[in-house]
C-alpha cells in the first residue's frame, strides 16, 4: 500500500527523524492561510501516490502567502502520472546546502532489508545507481540482529565529511530503520535528506510503502489508505477478497489459486499472447465472487478474451460454473469466454455450462491455446 508524503512524514516524526512542520489543504484559500501561519517562504507539494512530482511541476516554492495560494491553484486538480491532485502539503521552505539520498527497502533476492545511500540525492536514484554505481553505498541488514550502530555510521560516513553531519546522519539512519520496522514498510526513503546552512541534517521529502500483509496488525497505518488514489478495479477486487493485478496484455485471466494463476499466465505467454491481469479468485468461490471477477476483467478495455482456469479442490467447479452463468446474465459480455474446469464436481459444472451454451474444457493446454487463438482473431 502506498501512502502520501504527509503521512510518511508522520511516521518519520514518530521515529524521531527531523522533519519540518507542515499542513495539508485542499483549496487555494486554505493554502494561503497555512502559509501565513508558517510565516514566510513555503513549499506547496502535490500529495499523490507518484514519484517525480518535482519534475512534473507538483512541487513549487513560494515567497509569500499570496504566491503560495496561486501555486496551489495550479497544482490542485493537476494530473501527475494519471492521478488527480486533490490535496497539497504546505511546509516551510528550507535553504539547502546539499541533497543526499537515504532509503531502506526489502531486497527479496537477498532475503534481507537493504539500505541505499548516495550523496547524489534529489534526483532519480535508479539512474545514479545505473550510471555511477560508485556513488551509491549499499548495506544489507541481518534481520536476526537488526541495524547495528557501526553500520549506521558506515552509511553516514559515506554521505558526509563533517563529523557533526555524520553524527546526525547516523542517528537518522537508525531512526529510519525504526520507522521502517514499526510501520511494516517494504520501502522507506528520504530524498532529499538535506544539510541546511546552519548545519542541520533533515528530511524534506518522505516516501513509504507498506507491506499489505502487515496491515492487519497495524491499524494506525492501515487508516492511511486513500482509496481515491487506488485504481477502481484494484479497490473493487480487494473489497471482494480477490487478488488482482492489472497487466499489459489482452487475455483476461480468472484463476483459482496464485500458483495456478501464475502457471496460466506463463502458458498464455508460451503460446504467444500476454495476460491482461493476474486474478486469483481464492480457495472457496461463491458465485458472487465470480460475478465481481468478471466485472473487473471486463472493465479493462484491452481484454479481448476471458480465460477461466479452475482446479476444483475446496473450490467447487459447479459454484464457479453457476457464477459464470449468473454473471453473464447480470452483465453484458461481448467478448468470448473460454473455460477450463477440472476437479470437484467437474461433471456437474460441465453440464451447467453446456446447458447455458458454453463450451468447457478439462485440459489446461487446450483452453489456453484456444484463448490465444481467439485473441489473435479478435
Ligand atoms: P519529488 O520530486 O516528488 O521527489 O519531491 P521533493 O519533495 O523531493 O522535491 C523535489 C525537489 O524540490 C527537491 O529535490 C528540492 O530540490 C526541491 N525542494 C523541495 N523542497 C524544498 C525546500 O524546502 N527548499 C528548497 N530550496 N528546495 C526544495
Ligand atoms: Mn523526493
Amino acid at each position: 500500500m502506498d501512502i502520501h508524503e504527509y503521512q510518511a512524514r508522520e511516521i518519520f516524526r514518530r521515529a524521531g527523524i527531523p522533519v519540518p512542520p507542515g499542513e495539508v489543504a485542499s483549496t487555494s484559500a486554505e493554502v494561503r492561510q497555512i502559509a501565513d501561519g508558517l510565516g514566510g517562504a513555503v513549499v506547496v507539494k502535490a500529495q499523490v501516490h507518484a514519484g517525480g512530482r518535482g519534475k512534473a511541476g507538483g512541487v513549487k516554492l513560494a515567497k509569500s502567502p499570496a504566491e503560495a495560494g496561486s501555486h496551489a491553484a495550479e497544482i490542485l486538480g493537476m494530473r501527475i502520472k494519471g492521478l488527480t491532485v486533490e490535496r497539497v502539503l504546505v511546509t516551510p521552505a528550507e535553504d539547502i546546502v546539499s541533497e543526499a539520498y537515504l532509503g531502506v527497502l526489502i531486497d527479496r533476492a537477498n532475503h534481507a532489508p537493504l539500505f541505499i545511500a548516495s550523496r547524489a540525492g534529489g534526483i532519480d536514484i535508479e539512474e545514479v545507481a545505473r550510471k555511477t554505481p560508485e556513488k551509491v553505498r549499499r548495506l544489507h541488514v541481518d534481520p536476526r540482529y537488526g541495524l547495528l550502530p557501526h553500520q549506521a555510521y558506515w552509511i553516514a560516513d559515506f554521505l558526509y565529511d563533517d563529523p557533526s553531519h555524520i553524527q546526525q546522519g547516523a542517528r537518522i539512519v537508525g531512526q529510519l530503520w525504526r520507522a521502517f520496522r514499526e510501520a511494516g514498510a517494504s520501502m522507506a526513503e528520504i530524498n532529499p535528506l538535506i544539510v541546511t546552512p546552519r548545519g542541520e541534517v533533515k528530511a524534506i521529502d518522505a516516501k513509504v510503502s507498506i507491506d499489505d500483509n502487515e496491515l492487519f496488525r497495524k491499524p494506525d497505518i492501515a487508516k492511511y489508505r486513500d482509496t481515491s488514489s487506488e485504481p477502481a478495479a484494484e479497490r473493487q477486487a480487494r473489497e471482494a477478497g480477490l487478488s488482482y493485478v492489472k497487466l499489459d496484455g489482452d487475455v483476461g485471466c480468472c484463476v483459482n489459486g496464485a500458483g495456478l494463476a501464475m502457471a496460466t499466465m506463463d502458458l498464455v505467454h508460451h503460446y504467444g499472447a500476454e495476460p491482461a491481469n493476474f486474478l486469483d479468485i481464492g480457495g472457496s468461490s461463491n458465485p458472487d465472487k465470480v460475478v465481481t471477477a468478471l466485472q473487473i476483467i471486463t472493465s479493462d478495455p484491452s481484454v479481448k478474451v476471458i480465460l477461466f482456469n479452475i482446479f476444483g479442490g475446496i473450490t467447487r467447479c459447479d459454484d464457479v460454473a453457476n457464477g459464470i452463468v449468473e454473471a453473464t446474465r447480470r452483465i453484458q459480455i461481448d467478448i468470448p469466454i473460454v473455460i477450463r474446469l477440472t476437479g470437484t464436481n467437474e461433471q456437474l459444472a460441465l453440464r451447467i455450462l453446456e446447458d447455458a451454451g458454453f463450451t468447457a474444457y478439462t485440459s489446461m493446454d487446450e483452453v489456453v491455446k484456444e484463448a490465444v487463438g481467439l485473441t489473435r482473431a479478435a
